[in-house]
């Protein structure tokens, strides 16, 4: 049975009568609706992430002010794209159920959109957070080549452990961990299905 098509948590299917995903989304009374993520893990999704734009700051600070006050502003506004263009497609829109309480915010500020698939408007808008990542690690680099520091060296490890350990860790392990529909994600379902594939499990395409 194709997992993308329907919902496999014993709670929310009857034994003959599977759940279609779409429904499942829109029923208020689903358990991934009522769900109510607690704050502290709220917190443990956005800190990291607030931490790694202040080092990046730091780090591209060294190379130019203007450059760091920008890629705070960038970075920020990436966050406001993914409430515009992520969120309103995602069925924890306007509930408590979202680990990072983004799609709360989305609600208060977009309109819900059903005429595309979660799926497509990740993959088609999720780059545009990646130069919160990359930028900062690209110049830390570049100062490290051309005028070590120790300062910059902590910088770099800081910024890297926050940035392609910690939040990642956390993201799979705790915030995406424990959500129903994980394998219809495009971040989780890739990882889901690496695991699998590790395991000698066929996965359908
Ligand atoms: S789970 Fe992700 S896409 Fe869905 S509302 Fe929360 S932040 Fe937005």
């Amino acid at each position: 049975m194709p997992t993308s098509n329907y919902i496999s948590n014993e709670n929310v299917r009857t034994k003959n009568e599977p759940i279609q995903l779409k429904d499942y989304f829109n029923d208020p009374e689903s358990a991934c609706h009522k769900k109510r993520i607690p704050l502290w893990l709220v917190l443990l999704d956005n800190l990291p992430t607030l931490v790694l734009i202040i080092l990046g700051a730091l780090i591209i600070f060294r190379l130019s002010t203007i450059g760091a006050v920008g890629y705070v502003i960038y970075s920020l506004l990436s966050i406001a794209w993914f409430w515009a263009k992520i969120c309103p497609f995602c069925h924890h829109y306007g509930t408590f159920s979202c680990p990072c309480g983004y799609g709360i915010i989305s609600a208060r500020l977009f309109k819900k959109r059903e005429d595309k698939s979660f799926r497509k408007v990740f993959k088609q808008n999720i780059g545009v957070v990646f130069p919160t990542w990359f930028v900062p690690f690209i110049i830390a680099i570049y100062l490290l080549l051309t005028g070590y520091t120790r300062e910059v060296l902590i910088l770099t490890i800081t910024f890297s452990l926050t940035g392609f350990i910690i939040i990642p860790l956390i993201s799979r392990f705790v915030g995406c961990k424990n959500c129903d529909i994980k394998e219809d994600c495009p971040w989780m379902k890739k990882k889901t299905d690496q695991l699998k594939k590790g395991q000698g499990i066929e996965v359908p395409v």
